[in-house]
């Protein structure tokens, strides 16, 4: 399979991209598990657990109080009985069922994974976009029943608290299980000997129940499409309480479709992520993909509910025009540097300006990439500004997933420049004389 690279939507909150070092094969390696750890070893791997599902129930109950406040000190969290509706676990289980459901149903191609260390290829079904289509006729039939979604607002505490739950429990399985894996189907940065830090990154590469991978299904699926889904059950929200949705519910309700949409058309990208191919399915990715970006990058729609925010069709007008250059930045630097590593002859890239690196590969130095040295970081920033934008500016609460996400690929940026200097050396030093700016044209 060509090496198609990353331009969906990859789901740990830490997202990262570890150093990788080239073995005397030159082939990439993960360094030695034994000197190196991320996310602070040990420590991390005992804080990061409890200190994130606390920033989710802290968000979610920030977001509905009347003061908002991203800044309060000591921060409030929700008390325990507001943590607990016996539906809610009943449609967390319907709802990842179903999306098992749909996975499995013989709908969309089949692909080939990249390369294992025992030399084998994983097959994946590419058929999220249909499960995001399924999914959403099925919401309008139930809608169209009265179906009263707008109660998702009531259950987004129990159901957060029961996602948090879930991926504890699911994580301990995960962990229990790689023991029973031959050592290839290892993650090399999993399985460092320390329960803790394992339990945490990841053991196992590829968990698979038959051909049932766990891991990819847990990438895109359950917790993407519940984002959309959640946002949808706040706009329904807002018409109970009052009659109609508003302007700036409309707007961040189409914009994050839009976003999760464009990650499942282009599913097949994510099989060449780090994600995929080297790390474990441990905590940080389970509770990434099933409860952190589902409760947490749709924080804007929920403060919508409680924050009415009244929007000018000008200003409306201009916020489209931020997402709309934004998504064109992201999708169009994406798809050339996908279009280039797999075939630099095609027409839309052969003229291109390159150069050339000692390892085979050639770096563009012009079109999107001579702009700045990670356009789609760019552009996925433009859009996550246009998120928030259209909650006003009395708070800061709907402004933290775009100061989460500039921290994350400021530093992903960073994590990316070492893995390419130590990959391309001299070339990667040019490239960066020739293309000055990280992310920010002229600014940074
Ligand atoms: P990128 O798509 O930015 O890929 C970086 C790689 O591209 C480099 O390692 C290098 O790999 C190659 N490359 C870099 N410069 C050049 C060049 N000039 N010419 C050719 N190839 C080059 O990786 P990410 O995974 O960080 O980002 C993918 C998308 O996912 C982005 O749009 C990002 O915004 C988004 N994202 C979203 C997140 C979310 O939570 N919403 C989180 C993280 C990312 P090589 O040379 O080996 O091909």
């Amino acid at each position: 399979m060509d090496a198609l690279e990353n331009n969906t939507v990859p789901s740990t909150p830490l997202n990262r991209r570890p150093i990788m070092k080239r073995n005397s094969q030159g082939l990439k390696q993960r360094p030695s598990h034994d000197t190196e750890r991320e996310f602070g070893g040990t420590l991390g791997a005992l804080c990061i657990p409890v200190l994130l599902p606390l920033t989710v129930m802290f968000l979610i109950g920030a977001s509905r109080s009347p003061e908002a406040s991203l800044l309060q000190w000591p921060p409030a969290l929700p008390s325990t009985d507001q943590l607990w509706d016996p539906l809610a676990p009943v449609l967390l289980l319907g709802w990842i069922s179903l999306h098992a459901l749909l996975y499995v149903l013989p709908l969309g191609k089949l692909s080939e994974g990249l390369v294992l260390r025992n030399g084998t290829r994983l097959k994946y079904p590419i058929n999220g976009f249909h499960s995001l289509c399924i999914s959403g006729v099925l919401l309008m039939l139930l809608l169209g029943l009265g179906a009263p979604l707008g109660s998702l607002f009531e259950l987004l505490l129990p159901l957060a608290a029961c996602a948090i739950a879930g991926s504890y429990l699911f994580s301990l399985y995960l962990y229990i299980r790689s023991f029973w894996v031959p050592s290839h189907a290892l993650a090399l940065g999993g399985n460092t000997g320390n329960p803790l830090y394992d339990f945490f990154i990841g053991r196992e590469l590829n968990p698979r129940i038959g051909n049932f991978d766990l891991k990819y299904f847990c990438e895109l699926r359950p917790g993407l499409i519940g984002w959309v889904v959640i946002n949808l059950g706040m706009l329904m929200k807002e018409v109970e309480l009052r009659g109609s949705p508003s302007l700036a519910m409309i707007l961040v309700n189409s914009f994050q479709l839009l976003y999760v949409a464009d990650a499942l058309w282009n599913e097949e990208a994510v099989l060449t992520t780090m994600d995929i191919v080297h790390d474990g399915f441990g905590f940080m990715l389970v509770f990434g993909d099933l409860a952190w970006v589902p409760f947490t990058y749709g924080m804007q729609a929920a403060f919508l509910v409680v924050h009415p925010q009244a929007l000018s069709s000008l200003g409306a007008a201009a916020i489209i025009a931020l997402n709309g250059v934004g998504y064109y930045v992201f999708r169009k630097s994406n798809s050339q540097k996908n279009q280039f590593r797999r075939d630099p002859t095609h027409p839309s890239v052969a003229r291109l300006e390159t150069i050339a690196t000692a390892t085979g590969k050639r770096l563009l130095v012009s079109g999107w990439w001579g702009l700045v040295r990670h356009p789609n970081y760019l552009g996925d920033l433009l859009m996550a500004l246009a998120w928030s934008l259209p909650c006003g500016f009395s708070h800061l609460l709907p402004y933290f997933y775009v100061i989460y996400f500039a921290v994350l690929l400021i530093h992903r940026e960073d994590r990316d420049e070492r893995q390419c200097r130590a990959k391309y050396g001299l070339a990667w030093d040019t490239y960066c004389q020739r293309v000055p700016y990280r992310i920010f044209p002229y600014v940074y």
